[in-house]
Formats: structure tokens, sequence, C-alpha cells
């Protein structure tokens, strides 16, 4: 499916999107937690920018952990343990490969799915990025079984990401600041889902 360079390409198309969208994921986070996703993130990705010249030749295993990594040590925030382990697990994942198939490109999100869950303790429908990044999951894993290319399969992972992003505008939060808003919390996006769906449309338009 790709291969070290590409994984490169997709990781800086991803910084440059959440950058581009810093004040928006902030928006997001004013009305139902402390007004920072987009300064967390934009600051984590502005510090794995700085890596990725490092990371030219290494395997996508040390790519992912490196941004995983990075984004612990940079982001602040619940964001920043959440999305760093998702990119240490998936790194884990996937290991010294310097290309890898869908079915790795899978197992890797797989791996960062279970992390997150593992971090959180969220659930679905508990209005956490979960709640983008399981659907995302479901819908590239049926794509991959229907035998959609790549492109297709995460075309079809943007889409599932950014429906589930939309859903938990309908939910009572469980799990972050929001929760602490209860009912009030309803009819807001959660920030963290609409990052990782910004995050899946920049790997998407990156992919050939
Ligand atoms: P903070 O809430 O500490 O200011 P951010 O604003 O950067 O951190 O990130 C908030 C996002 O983190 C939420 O929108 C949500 O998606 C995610 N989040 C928070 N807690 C959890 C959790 N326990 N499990 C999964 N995701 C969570
Ligand atoms: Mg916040
Ligand atoms: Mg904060």
């Amino acid at each position: 499916m790709t291969d070290s360079k590409t994984v490169l390409k997709v990781i800086s198309a991803v910084s440059t999107k959440i950058k581009e969208k810093e004040d928006y994921l902030t928006e997001l986070d004013k009305p139902i937690g402390d007004s920072d996703h987009g300064i967390n993130m934009a600051r984590g990705f502005t510090a794995v920018d700085a890596k990725l010249p490092l990371l030219e030749d290494k395997d996508i295993g040390t790519i992912l952990k490196t941004v995983g990594m990075t984004l612990v040590s940079t982001v602040g925030g619940a964001s920043g343990p959440l999305y760093g382990t998702a990119f240490m697990r998936a790194g884990m994942a996937v290991g010294s490969k310097t290309e890898i198939s869908t079915d790795d490109f899978l197992n890797l999100m797989d791996a960062a799915a279970a992390g997150v869950k593992q971090r959180g303790h969220a659930e679905p429908e508990d209005a956490t990025m979960l709640d983008a990044i399981i659907p995302a999951l479901d819908a590239m894993k049926k794509a991959a079984e229907a035998g959609k290319t790549p492109k297709e399969m995460l075309t079809l992972g943007t889409a599932a990401a950014k429906k589930g992003a939309a859903h938990t505008a309908g939910l009572v939060a469980k799990k972050g600041r929001a929760s602490y808003l209860g009912e009030r919390g309803i009819g807001h996006i959660d920030p963290g889902a609409a990052s990782f769906a910004l995050m899946v449309e920049a790997a998407t338009e990156t992919i050939v």
C-alpha cells in the first residue's frame, strides 16, 4: 500500500492540515472545553515537523514512534498522551517495515485505536476522538474486504470519521473536559473527533 517516504509525506500533510485548521479546532474546544485543542495540536505538529528531516531513511515503525513521542512531550492537554499513544502503538505494531500492505495499515490503525481506548478508558458514544476513530476504522476494514483501492478505502474512512465527529454533537460527553458540562454539552462537536477526521483527510489527499 505504501512505503516510508509516503508515510513521511502523510505526516507532513497531517501537520499542514492541523496547522491550517488550528483556529477551527480551538473554536470547537471553546464551548465545551478550555479553548486550546487547536493550539495544542499545532504546537505538537510543529515539533513533529522539526523531526521529519531526521527520519528521512528510517523505517515506518521508527517514524510513527517518533511522532508519538514528540506529541506526548509537546502537545499538553488530554489529546497529547492519547494521540501520542496512538502513534506509538501504531509504530510498535508495524515494527521495522519500510513498506506496508493494506492489512499492515489496518493492523496499525487497530493498535492505535486500542491504545487510545486503553489510555483514555473511553467507550464508543462517550463523545471523544474514539467516535471518529472507530467508525473510520470499521469503514476502512469493510472497504478493504470489498477490494477497494487504498485511496478509495481512505476516502471512505474520511467520510466515516467526519460523520462520526458530527455525530458527537448529539451525545453527552462521558470523558474529558466536555463531560463536566453534562447535557449542556449537547449540540457541540468534539474537538478531538474533528482533529482525527482532519488527519485521515490529509492522509487521503496524500495517497495516490
Ligand atoms: P484538554 O481537554 O486537556 O484541554 P485538548 O483540548 O487538546 O485537551 O483535547 C481534548 C480532546 O481530547 C477531546 O475533544 C477528546 O476528543 C479527547 N479526549 C479527552 N479525554 C479523552 C478520553 N478519556 N478518551 C478519549 N479521548 C479523550
Ligand atoms: Mg482543551
Ligand atoms: Mg487544555
